[in-house]
């Protein structure tokens, strides 16, 4: 029997461990913090037999492969010491593709993977073709692979944390959807974390299809890390074009924005990405189409919530870095923003060619000050301090025709769980308002 070591038990290590059981392999489990270990979790170790080990018994066995959990850097003592050793260290991805029977569709880039995998798979889906949307979408890839029985086709959001540690994953079909800053916290420089984007690529051949996007001035810049067979998406690329006008395909228009439920050009880059990627995995151009325009945006992500008074509010709480709200901005007119919360860098200079977009600025939260400090005498701003008081504050301004819009630029956690939670958050305030107008 091979011995598989787990290191971190979140979601997308328990999975491998699942797979791993399933696989014949004795299963061990390493975590940093083994007392938070819930007990959800103890039950499900329980039932796969898994040991838990601290790193003094981890030393003692031999293991065949130890697969290395998303959320857990390199730089960790127990990977380290197994990388040291030139062990068989992967990601749960890698684990997973080993036992891969069918095919996979790989997305990657700073922002928008989780859109542009949804509207893949919306398009698959509809097809009748078995599809799982998996990976960073919250359902990890080893258990999509175990309930689909390892067949069909395989949506995968990936994140730079999971393409770490490939060795011969190897999608079919792949995009790199843009890059920009983001996770300096995890990477030393931001070539570490490109890099690690570029995995998605490391295996694919030409026989195999690869999409980028050709706007994105930082993927252009590493053109010749890139791909030769690459295939870019971008405003004058053959056969696939977009523009604000839409999605053009031989330079034919065969998508308006009119024509579809979402906002913004960035998603109508998504949704090329998404055609692009379904027409290659067999599904007929005009078919693509018809399937994206019955696709609605996903939760707080620029997601429209309510019209009061003619006054719009649109929840975008998952814009957490500074470029996810340029393109906010940049989708609208007469804006009431609010924002602040943790802030995890990026250039307000980035926000000023919107100026004339934003009518005011709430800002909330432990960053306030520094929006405020920094955005002063560019756009018209206040402390808000809170998102009720924010809301409250832009809707008593608001006029008809503005839009009020959450798009933080911060992380969530000093006023909430997550962003899930902001962004639900502001939807219980839009109704309360909604009810007492
Ligand atoms: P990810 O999964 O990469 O974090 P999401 O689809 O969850 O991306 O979107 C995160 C944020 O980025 C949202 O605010 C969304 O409106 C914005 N966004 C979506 N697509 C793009 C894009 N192509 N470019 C920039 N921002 C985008």
């Amino acid at each position: 029997m091979k011995n598989l070591l787990v290191i971190g038990g979140g979601k997308s290590g328990l999975s491998a461990l699942e797979l791993g059981h399933f696989q014949d392999y004795r299963c061990f489990l390493y975590d940093d913090y083994p007392d938070k270990i819930e007990d959800s979790t103890k039950l499900f170790l329980n039932a796969y037999g898994v040991e838990l080990l601290d790193f003094e018994k981890v030393k003692k066995i031999d293991f065949d492969t130890i697969v290395v959990s998303p959320g857990v850097p390199q730089t960790n003592k127990v990977v380290q010491y197994f990388l040291d050793k030139n062990a068989d260290v992967i990601s749960e991805i890698e684990f997973g593709f080993r036992y891969l029977k069918g095919n996979v569709i790989g997305i990657t880039g700073s922002n928008g993977k989780t859109t542009t995998t949804a509207m893949a798979g919306h398009i698959l889906h509809g097809e009748n073709i078995d599809t799982a949307i998996c990976g960073n979408y919250g359902y990890p890839f080893c258990k999509a692979l175990i309930e689909q029985k390892f067949e069909g086709w395989y949506v995968v959001e990936l994140s730079s944390f999971q393409l770490e540690l490939v060795k011969d994953f190897k999608p079919k079909i792949a995009s790199i959807l843009n890059l920009s800053p983001d996770h300096l916290d995890r990477y030393n420089t931001l070539e570490e974390y490109y890099f690690a984007k570029f995995n998605i690529f490391k295996n694919m051949d030409s026989k195999t299809v690869f999409f980028a996007n050709g706007e994105d001035e930082q993927l252009i810049s590493y053109r010749n890390k890139l791909p030769s067979f690459t295939r870019w998406i971008g405003e004058k690329t053959l056969p696939l074009s977009v523009d604000e006008k839409g999605i053009y395909y031989e330079r034919n228009l065969i998508l308006r924005p009119e024509q579809v439920k979402f906002q913004g050009l960035h998603n109508l880059y998504n949704a090329a990405f998404a055609i692009a990627m379904a027409y290659e995995a067999g599904v007929g151009l005009s078919r693509c189409v018809e399937k994206i325009k019955t696709f609605n945006p996903i939760e707080h992500r620029l997601e429209f919530v309510d019209i009061i008074r003619g006054v719009y509010f649109y929840n975008d709480s998952k814009a957490t870095n500074f470029d996810s709200v340029k393109k906010a901005l940049s989708s609208f007119k007469n804006i009431r923003w609010i924002a602040g919360g943790i802030y995890k860098g990026g250039d307000f200079e980035d926000f000023y060619p919107f100026k004339d977009n934003i009518k005011k600025a709430y800002f909330i939260g432990d960053s306030a000050p520094i929006f405020l400090g920094k955005m002063k005498g560019v756009i018209e701003c206040e402390i808000s301090i809170n998102l009720e008081n924010a809301v409250k504050h832009a809707f008593n301004e608001a006029v008809s025709g503005d839009v009020v819009l959450l798009s933080p630029a911060c992380s969530s956690f000093d006023q909430f769980r997550n962003y899930e939670e902001r962004g639900k958050v502001f939807k219980s305030l839009v109704k309360r308002l909604k009810n007492e107008s």
